[in-house]
């Protein structure tokens, strides 16, 4: 929907509940910057599906809507982060999801990880998405994803032309472990009670920036592009 930029976008941390719409406005993101999406859930996830020892460690704990242990989620990141596809910045989709992590995050972005060239330290931009808790559920239930392109549709809002088939490549969508609504109440209430935290610790700081995420999806992703010019000029 829009025209490509390469411009240095430095970190950016999208937070909300699960189903406010990170991960399609992160990728929309990544398409006009050009920047990667660095989403804690699909690299969990992705360790999952390949039996690693941190992605074992970690099952068991999401599939009870559960958050996995900050030690580990952190040191994901911190190797992610140093993959050279970030140099230009990335966009943090699911983390920090504790206050924790923010600071950790924030010890990181000191160390000037993210651009060693750079004189002063990168900060990001944060942006939460807020909506209304009924729409999250009506959002998480209906989500269906893509397994081989990633592309993600609702079965209530945004269906396949097909039922059930990406609309890309034909695949079978899926409904992810974790949509399913008895885990979707313990990860709502994670939220709350972990995450919810994150956004007064960089409220405390003057760097939260909130968008209504009930309002249509190429709005919304409007006005994060304005944020992230604004944010530059
Ligand atoms: P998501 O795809 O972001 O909803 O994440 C799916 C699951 O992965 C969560 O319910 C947690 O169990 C785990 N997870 C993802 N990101 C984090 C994080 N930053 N800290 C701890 N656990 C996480």
């Amino acid at each position: 929907m829009a025209q490509e930029t390469s411009r240095d976008v430095g970190p950016i941390v999208l937070l909300g509940p699960p189903g406010a719409g990170k991960g399609t406005q992160a990728k929309r993101i990544m398409e006009k910057y050009l920047v990667p999406q660095v989403s804690t859930g699909d690299l969990l996830r992705y360790n999952v599906a390949q039996g690693t020892e941190l992605g074992r460690a970690a099952q068991a704990v999401m599939a009870r809507g559960e958050l996995v242990s900050d030690d580990l989620v952190c040191e994901m990141v911190r190797q992610r982060l140093k993959q050279p596809d970030c140099h230009r910045g990335y966009i943090l989709d699911g983390f920090p999801r504790t206050a924790a992590q923010a600071g950790w995050l924030d010890a990181l972005l000191d160390d000037r990880l993210f651009d060693n060239s750079r004189p002063t330290r990168a900060w990001p931009i944060v942006i939460r998405l807020e909506v209304d808790y009924n729409e999250l559920l009506c959002r998480i239930t209906g989500r269906r994803s893509c397994p081989t392109c990633g592309r993600i549709y609702n079965i209530h809002f945004q269906p396949p032309a097909v039922d059930e088939l990406c609309d890309v490549d034909g695949t079978k969508l899926e409904t992810r472990n974790d949509d399913r609504l008895e885990v979707i109440q313990p990860r709502l209430a994670a939220y709350q009670e972990q995450t919810a935290p994150v956004a007064d610790y960089y409220q405390r700081t003057g760097r939260l920036i909130c968008v209504n995420g009930d309002q249509a999806v190429d709005e919304v992703t409007r006005q994060i592009f304005r944020i992230i010019e604004d944010h530059h000029s």
